[in-house]
């Protein structure tokens, strides 16, 4: 299995980065996992975008799924889908709606969209088989409904998506092979309620609990010491953390 690092900026682009988007492959199946700002151009880059398997959208926060639009424009207008079959493109519960919402400005859009995406919700109680990978889900601690990601086939992933530490989570990356954990806050800040990210000390912890075997860490802002935030991880994992690089793959 590759994990390919397409944009690891949190909610707003770091210069000359791009918000949440990761490419996962393994044999004929290529996964998108989520699709922020900046996303599409990054994956027309690598790889046929008319043909990945699906996408799965973690939660319906624009830094993980505005890019879809942008992408069904380029299905539309110019690229074209070879054989006129649409992308299956899964949004978490309720995220039609939420969708629907913010394309219903433009009379066009959600028109649209429906042509050239097969729009489902997946059911985060059930595995979905999408080729030879098996995804299953765990609902996060965050500030809007938000899904974790597991992606099992001959190894193990497990994206944390957005979210504050919490057993679930633990219990969701348990035993795998590799856990891109978010590390969308430096340090906890003493906001009351302050809890729908994690710090790379936390993520850290999440991973060495769970018996990970390797942590990379995305979702952060540049402003952020990256030294600093390998040495907290890397504490707490009690081994070597690493920081996702744009543009990287790395074999899970
Ligand atoms: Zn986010
Ligand atoms: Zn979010």
């Amino acid at each position: 299995m590759r994990l390919t690092i397409l944009g690891r900026s949190p909610a707003c682009p770091n210069p000359g980065g791009a918000c949440s988007g990761y490419l996962v492959e393994e044999d004929e199946t290529d996964l998108l996992i989520d699709c922020g700002t900046g996303i599409v151009s990054r994956l027309r880059e690598i790889v046929d975008y008319r043909r990945v398997s699906a996408i799965i959208i973690s939660h319906m926060h624009l830094d993980h799924f505005i890019d879809i639009i942008p992408y069904a424009y380029g299905l539309k207008l110019v690229s074209g889908l070879a054989d006129g079959s649409r992308l299956p493109l899964l949004l978490p519960p309720n995220g039609q709606q939420i969708l629907n919402d913010v394309t219903s400005q433009w009379k066009d859009l959600p028109d649209l969209m429906a042509q050239v995406f097969d729009i489902r919700e997946f059911d985060p109680s059930q595995t979905l088989r999408i080729g030879d990978l098996d995804i299953t889900f765990a609902e996060t601690v965050h500030y809007v409904p938000c899904w974790a990601i597991r992606i099992a086939g001959k190894k193990t992933l497990v994206y944390s998506a957005d979210s504050g530490p919490s057993d679930r989570l633990g219990a969701h990356v348990k035993g795998a092979d590799l856990f891109l954990a978010e590390a969308a806050l430096f340090q906890k800040r003493g906001v009351p309620g302050e809890q729908g990210h994690l710090t790379p000390g936390e993520a850290g912890e999440i991973a060495r609990k769970a018996g990970a075997r390797r942590l990379v860490l995305t979702h952060f802002w540049q402003e952020f010491d990256v030294e600093e935030m390998v040495r907290a991880a890397s504490d707490t994992f009690g081994g070597p953390a690493e920081v996702a690089e744009e543009w990287k793959s790395y074999l899970v």
